[in-house]
């Protein structure tokens, strides 16, 4: 779970919308592509984020049989024009959908939605539900706006009506213009990012209001778990600033959603199954980016974690995070 994929080809969304910012593949070499955001240079990413065929072979050396596949976060659109963002969501989605209908046996999709405008996320939302999709990933923040704010309610109401399950990704690190050296957005500011989005659904009520909704967050939660002591004390010792909305103390909340693995520590993601379990830790791998766990998980098989540990982590979780069947994917 949590790998991204893009279309070998993407339209030219400038000239179809007649604005630029979007993002665009200028394939440079063989087996690799510039991903240009505008005229800016975004970063270079190879044959493996789009060829499903290869990514099979490559997932195979780490006996990993099934991705479930999302886009990349910068292609979120959630800055431009409304209907521009669902068509691009709409061409995003059927490329997944796609994939997962030739290579059912390999491969799960997460749509995308167009979350700056939520009739148009429920209406692509619904159409993901349609295509097959067992869920769908979205940002950390919608244009700085947190998932606390009201008018996200609608859409978490209809992922939980509609059985979706939820990805929430970090992106638009906050901060970032501010820490423009040594790649800080992504050290510093994605954790951060994924903390925002917990603490807000906590404090915001989202959970209280939606108790069926299956959330899944990207980087093991980001900094949130090592940082849940000082957020518990931060809710008890200042209720007046923290329990404005939602007075249930945020560790209960510890075991209502799920998190990847991705931690590239084995200290730290014993921790986290101290206190989520096993059953909450899905495998996560951010493939095929630098940053991700590349050996899909083969460090864990080092930590001395039970089969059932080991069970939950690198499947059952997911198959139940997205109320999946294993059967659909045996051979
Ligand atoms: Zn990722």
């Amino acid at each position: 779970m949590h790998t991204h994929i893009i279309p070998e080809h993407l339209p030219n969304f400038a000239e179809k919308f007649g604005y630029d910012g979007f993002i665009s593949l200028l394939h440079h070499r063989e087996g690799a592509a510039r991903m240009m955001k505008g005229d800016f240079f975004f970063r270079e990413i190879l044959q493996n984020c789009w060829d499903p065929e290869l990514r099979i072979e490559e997932y195979a050396k780490f006996d990993t049989q099934v991705q479930v596949i999302c886009t990349i976060p910068v292609l979120f659109s959630y800055w431009a024009k409304p209907n521009d963002a669902l068509a691009i969501s709409e061409f995003l989605n059927d490329h997944i959908a796609e994939i997962v209908q030739k290579y059912p046996k390999n491969y799960v999709g997460l749509g995308t939605v167009p979350m700056q405008d939520i009739d148009l996320a429920i209406k692509e939302l619904e159409r993901c539900k349609e295509l097959g999709f067992p869920g769908v990933q979205i940002g950390s923040n919608i244009n700085k706006n947190n998932l606390s704010k009201p008018r996200f309610f609608e859409f978490f109401e209809a992922c939980e009506s509609l059985g979706m399950a939820i990805m929430i990704h970090p992106w638009e690190m906050m901060g970032k213009e501010d820490m423009t050296k040594y790649w800080l957005p992504w050290l510093v500011g994605m954790p951060a990012e994924t903390t925002r989005a917990v603490c807000s659904m906590i404090f915001g009520g989202v959970f209280e209001r939606y108790p069926k909704l299956r959330v899944c967050f990207a980087h093991a939660g980001g900094s949130f778990l090592a940082t849940l002591g000082r957020i518990e004390h931060g809710f008890n010792c200042r209720p007046d600033l923290v329990a404005v909305h939602n007075n249930v103390n945020p560790r209960n909340y510890l075991k209502k959603f799920w998190v990847d693995s991705i931690t590239h520590d084995d200290v730290y993601l014993k921790y986290v199954i101290d206190q989520i379990g096993t059953e909450k830790i899905t495998l996560g791998s951010d493939y095929p980016f630098p940053l991700g766990d590349l050996e899909i998980g083969k460090f864990m098989l080092d930590m001395n974690l039970t089969q059932e540990d080991l069970d939950n982590i690198f499947y059952k979780s997911t198959l139940d995070w997205l109320q999946l069947d294993e059967k659909q994917f045996l051979v």
